[in-house]
C-alpha cells in the first residue's frame, strides 16, 4: 500500500498530559500507518471546552514530537468545526429528534442498561416532545426492528467480527448535547470523513461507539473505515486509565523508557533499543510482524 490509500490519525483529547494509556493508542495508531507507509493525522478533540485543559494540547503536541512521533499536516481542533458539525446534522433531517429528557428520568425508566453501564434510551422524545417539556438535547433515531441497519456488523482488525444491536444496546443517541456541545459521536464521523481517514486505531473502550459511528456514516453517505481496537491499560479496578481516575503524565526525563513499556503492552518484541530514532523502525517492523501473524 502507498500513501493514498491509507490515511490514520490519533485523537486525544486535551483533557490532561499524554498518559500511559493514551500513548498506547497514539502509538499503535501511528505504527500502524508507518507499516502501511500512510499518513499519521492529528486531531484534537476540544469540543467539550468545559473538560479541555489549559496547555493540555500543547503538551501532548510537545511529547509526541520529542517521542519521535511526527504527524503529518495541520493539527485540527474539533473546537473550529462547529459549523461542519451543524451542517452534518442538518443532513440528518428528521432523523433528528428533540429530546427533553433528563439524564435521571433516564436512569429511573429503568428500561435496559448497556455494557457500559449507560442506561439504554427508552424513547421517551420519539414521537414529539411531552407537552411543557423543553428540548434540551437531540438524538439519533436508531434502526428499528427490520431495518437493514438494525445489527451493524464490522471486522475489527484485531477483535475480529463484532456486531452491536443499537435499539436493544444503545438506543436513540445524543448527536447535540444538553449543555449546547456537540456529541462525540457526531463529530468523530464527520471529521474522520472530512480528514479522508481510512484506518482508525484506537482503544478497545471505545469500541462501544463504533456501531454508532457506522450507522452515522450510513446516514450521512460517507465511507465507513477499517477498524482496529487495541486493548486498554486498567488500573486495579480494571478501570481504563485516564485522567479521571489519576494517571500519571508520561515522565518525559525518560522517553525512550516510556516508548518501550508502551511497545510491550502491544505485544511487540522489539529486542535492546539504543535510542528513539532505533526504537520506531524496530518497532514498526514488530507491527508489520505481528499483523501479519494475526488471524483473519
Ligand atoms: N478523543 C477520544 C479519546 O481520547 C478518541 C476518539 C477516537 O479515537 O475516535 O478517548
Amino acid at each position: 500500500s502507498n500513501q493514498a490509500n491509507y490515511t490514520g490519525r490519533f485523537a486525544p483529547s486535551p483533557t490532561g498530559p499524554l498518559h500511559a494509556g493514551s500513548l498506547v493508542a497514539a502509538m499503535a495508531s501511528y505504527l500502524d500507518a508507518k507499516a502501511s507507509h500512510g499518513r499519521w493525522l492529528l486531531r484534537m478533540e476540544d469540543v467539550d471546552e468545559a473538560r479541555t485543559a489549559a496547555g493540555a494540547a500543547d503538551s501532548i503536541l510537545a511529547d509526541l514530537d520529542a517521542l519521535g512521533m511526527h504527524w503529518d499536516g495541520d493539527v485540527v481542533f474539533q473546537s473550529q468545526r462547529g459549523a461542519a458539525y451543524e451542517a452534518a446534522f442538518d443532513r440528518l433531517g428528521r432523523l433528528a429528534y428533540p429530546c427533553g429528557c433528563t439524564r435521571r428520568e433516564i436512569v429511573d425508566s429503568r428500561i435496559c442498561v448497556a455494557a457500559d453501564g449507560a442506561a439504554v434510551y427508552p424513547g421517551t422524545c420519539r414521537s414529539g416532545l411531552p407537552v411543557g417539556k423543553p428540548a434540551r438535547a437531540y438524538r439519533l433515531r436508531v434502526p428499528d426492528p427490520g431495518h437493514i441497519d438494525e445489527l451493524i456488523i464490522f471486522d475489527d482488525r484485531w477483535l475480529g467480527r463484532v456486531q452491536q444491536h443499537l435499539a436493544i444496546e444503545v438506543g436513540d443517541f445524543v448527536l447535540k448535547r444538553a449543555d449546547g456541545y456537540w456529541a462525540y459521536q457526531l463529530a468523530v464521523v464527520v471529521d474522520d470523513a472530512e480528514q479522508g481517514v481510512t484506518h482508525v486505531v484506537r482503544g478497545a473502550d471505545l469500541l462501544d461507539s463504533t456501531g454508532r459511528q457506522i450507522y452515522l456514516q450510513r446516514q450521512l453517505q460517507l465511507a465507513t473505515p477499517q477498524y482496529l481496537h487495541v486493548p486498554v491499560i486498567t488500573n486495579a479496578d480494571g478501570e481504563k486509565l485516564s485522567k479521571q481516575n489519576g494517571a500519571q503524565a508520561i515522565d518525559m526525563t525518560q522517553p525512550l523508557q516510556a516508548l518501550i513499556k508502551a511497545a510491550w503492552f502491544l505485544g511487540l518484541d522489539i529486542g535492546q533499543v539504543e535510542s528513539i530514532a532505533a526504537f520506531w523502525p524496530l518497532a514498526t517492523a514488530a507491527w508489520a510482524n505481528l499483523e501479519a501473524t494475526r488471524p483473519s
